[in-house]
Parts: C-alpha cells; structure tokens; sequence
C-alpha cells in the first residue's frame, strides 16, 4: 500500500488528508482561532504575591497575567504532612522567574491558570518529567492489554535510559512497542530542546506549545506506508523540514513543496470527499445507499438497496450492496472520523453464509484504520455494532452548526402542514381584530399549496369570515415560517 499525505495551509486553518493509493482515507481540520493556550509552557516572571488568596500573578508573555494557586505550584508528593498548602509568600517573591504551564484557557477577564508540574502530551503518551512512575488511563479497561503496554513501555524507558514518569493515553491500546518506542524518544527530545531553550530564553516568554496541526502530522501520522508529504505553503515547509530533523530526520526526504497552481486539495477529488463526508446520505456504486445519523451517544448508518431491484436475482444483489456498503462505511468512518458507538443497519440477507461474508469484509476494512475499531457482532435484530475510539471531535463537528430551520431535526414540516397550520390561525385573527382583509406573508412551497390543494377551503373560510385574504410570497422565509396580518 502507498500513501501521501496533503498539507493545505491558509491563514484560517489547516487542513490535513491523508490518501492510500490514491483514495483519500482521512480529512483533519483545525482551526487556527480555536487553539488555546492548554499545554503551553512559559517561562513567566512573578508580578505579584497574593498571600491572601495563597496564590500569585504570573506574567507569561500573553494578553493577560496568569494565576497560579499554591496548590499547583507545591507536587502533592511535597505537601505538608497534615495536608495544609504550604505558604505561598516563602516560596515565590516578586520579580521571580519559573517554569510554568497553562492548564486552564483564559475566561473573559480572567487569565489563565497555570501549574508547576509540567507535562507534554503526544498522541499515545504524556511524559511528566519531575515524577517517576508509569500510568495507565483508567478508561482503557481490559486487564491483559494494561499489562502488556505497561510491560512494554518499562522495557522501552530503560533501554533508552530515560528518566521521569509516562502516563499511557486510552488511545494507546493496541500501540506496538516501536510505537511506544518512538513517542518516549520524540518526547525526551522535545523535553531536551525544552531545556535547552530555558537558560538563554528571557522571560516572560513561551517555552513550548502543543503542536499545531501539521507538525502532529508528522509525529502521528508518517508510517513506512507514506512516500510523500506535499504541502502547499513555503514558510511551513521550512517550518516541518527543521522540525523533522530534529526529531525524525529518516522523513525530511519526504517533505515537498506543492507549488501547482490547482488547489493542492483538488487532487484526487479530496474537495468533493468533504462535501460527501458532511452529507447524510452516501450514494454506492450498485445504486444503493448508506444514510448516516449521528446524535452525540452513537452513529447510525443505514443501508438501503437501489430502487429498482429484481425479483430473481433479490438475494444476490442485497448481498452485493451490503459487501459494498461494508467498505464504503469503514471508510466513511475515517474520513467523517466517527468516534464512540457506531451502529450499522445491513439489508436483511437469508443466506447466513453471505451474513458472515459481509461481517468479516466490514472487519478486513476497518482494520486498515488507523484509530482502533472493535466490532461487537451482530444483535438480534441484526444490527452491527462497532466501537471506534474517540480522537477527536467529528468532521461535521469541526465544520458544521446546527441548521437554524430544523433546529438539528433534520426535518421541517411540510409545506401541508404548514399551510393547516395557517387556515386555523386565520380563524384565530380573524375573530381577534376587526378588519377588511387578511394578507398571508408564508415561503412559496407554502403559498403553492394554499393556492392550489387548499384553494376551495380558503374560498370556504373566505366566506365563514366575510373577509379576504391575500397570498404573498415571501421568498427570505424558512419553511415553517408565516404571518398573518389584519389589513
Ligand atoms: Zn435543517
């Protein structure tokens, strides 16, 4: 298999894909306004003691002084005996310089909070620097596989001779030892640069940032599999060129720049892909379908076969559709990147060797994800279900907002109803105000149906009022939208 992965930089955001012999697999998006100062690690200079709050102003660099609570800047391993916080005005005075990271954003008027004990994430691990232990996230459950890892990540510190403590992220569940092996040594390096950087930076200045985007890329992402990285900006060419040789220098030959004057992302069709992806209904190529759903407990995805399917050959042509729906949904869990509970709905099949077939084609294509997949079976009713780890928010997460007509329903009443809903109201303003007329201000669909399927009622209700009532279109409205106004 042969994959490249395409980097599209503009001043608003980042867009990342990553294709797998010329199919796009996965899509990531970050915007550059919704990146926090989370994570972050300065050297900041103390502005002022507050021996009252048992805390201090911390200035960082950024818009506003930040605050740090005696509690986070004492390790819990070092707190008094009796469990009181120690007091702040013996270990801090102003004008003093320390190392600090912000662990809450700013809010409003208030800056953001910080905490001595440092640490820095990567995807599989958060190495702690000042603590020496290994720990395991508690929401990876299974008993074997938190001693494997746990194993694993041991052997791997002390052939590396590292020092400090490594917690193991839930997303670290089924990492290989070379993976574990490469995160421990990228974050050792970035620690060293870290304090390489401490003695000659003047503070208050920034030390380190969780990596935006497409340096991620780089650490996440590059596999044997990929043979080329292209991106289409310069300044963040040079940018990923530096960084990979300080951390990965193997993957700087594959680092290009796209300079082509068609967007980079209209290469092999990605642009269309996303459109697909934030749609609801997928069409296949045997004519049949998949509708997806998502709420925020699970994903649904229904598979529905074409309109016109024989009789004769009925059988064959469901099992054919779900075979194909197999793929196209583990697919369109990577690049919608789906996470939690997803439920499949396959067309009903008799024949329980063809069920078994299409179970283990959805199996086959979701194990080529990157983002672990566990398929549970089948239900009674014959729904699969899988379990696709959580990463990150979804691609309609990132992108979309809840659409202001249906409220996130998904449907709007139809023009019919609509336009019952309007007769009554009629009635309604007719008995409330004294008037000559009615005019109807509602969308076209609406003023259609009145017009046309209503026309005798409106001409009975005309009468039952002894007034007259006039049809505007009023193009701008949504659809459930209407007045009525006394004229
Ligand atoms: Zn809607």
């Amino acid at each position: 298999m042969s994959q490249e992965i395409l980097i599209n930089i503009t001043p608003m955001e980042t867009r990342v894909a990553l294709v797998e012999n010329g199919v796009p697999q996965e899509i990531h998006v970050e915007r550059n306004k919704k990146r926090g100062l989370v994570g972050n690690i300065y050297k900041g200079k103390v502005v002022r003691v507050l021996p009252g709050m048992q805390a201090a102003f911390i200035d960082i660099g950024e818009e506003r002084t930040a605050f740090l609570h005696v509690d986070d800047l004492v390790q819990r391993t070092n707190k008094k005996a009796d469990g009181e916080s120690a007091d702040i005005s013996r270990l801090l005075h102003d004008g003093q310089q320390l190392v600090v990271q912000v662990i809450k954003d700013p809010v409003g008027s208030k800056g953001a909070r910080l905490s001595a004990e440092l640490s820095i994430a990567s995807y599989n691990l958060v190495y702690m620097p000042d603590v020496n232990r290994i720990g395991i996230s508690q929401r990876l459950e299974d008993e074997e596989e938190r001693e494997r890892l746990k194993t694993a990540l041991t052997k791997v510190v002390d052939e590396l001779q590292v020092s400090g403590g490594y917690i193991l992220r839930t997303v670290a569940e089924g990492a290989t030892e070379d993976e574990l092996r490469s995160a421990v040594s990228f974050l050792n390096r970035v620690w060293e640069d870290l304090l390489e950087r401490k003695v000659s930076a003047v503070a208050p200045c920034r030390l380190y940032e969780d990596l935006p985007l497409y340096k991620r890329v780089l650490r996440d992402m590059v596999r044997p599999e990929v043979e080329k990285i292209r991106v289409d900006s310069r300044e963040i060419l040079e940018k990923l060129t530096s960084f990979a040789n300080k951390f990965n220098p193997e993957i700087v030959r594959l680092i290009e720049h796209y300079p082509g004057e068609r967007p980079l992302f209209y290469l092999y069709g990605i642009e269309d892909e996303i459109t697909k992806a934030l749609q609801r209904k997928v069409v296949l190529k045997s004519g049949g379908s998949l509708v997806f759903d998502q709420t925020e407990a699970m994903s649904t995805i229904d598979v529905n076969t074409g309109a016109f399917v024989g009789r004769r050959n009925l059988e064959e042509t469901i099992y054919k559709t779900n075979l194909e729906a197999a793929v196209a949904i583990a697919r369109q869990m990577r690049i919608r990147n789906l996470g939690g509970i997803v439920i499949v709905d396959f067309i009903d099949m008799k024949n329980a060797e063809h069920r078994r077939q299409v179970l283990r084609t959805f199996e086959k294509a979701v194990g080529r994800d990157r983002v672990r997949t566990i398929i549970s079976g089948v239900t009674e009713l014959g729904l699969v279900q899988a379990t696709r780890k959580r990463t990150s928010q979804s691609l309609g997460q990132v992108m979309c907002a809840e659409c202001p007509t249906c409220q996130g329903r998904g449907y709007v009443k139809s023009p019919e109803s609509v336009s019952y809903e309007i007769l009554r109201d009629i009635l309604r303003v007719a008995r409330a105000y004294e008037c000559d007329s009615l005019q109807v201000l509602a969308p076209p669909s609406v003023i259609e149906h009145l017009l046309d399927e209503d026309s005798s009622q409106v001409a009975d209700l005309e009468q039952f009022i002894g007034r007259t009532i006039q049809f505007r279109v009023e193009s701008l409205y949504p659809l459930e939208q209407f007045d009525i106004i006394p004229v």
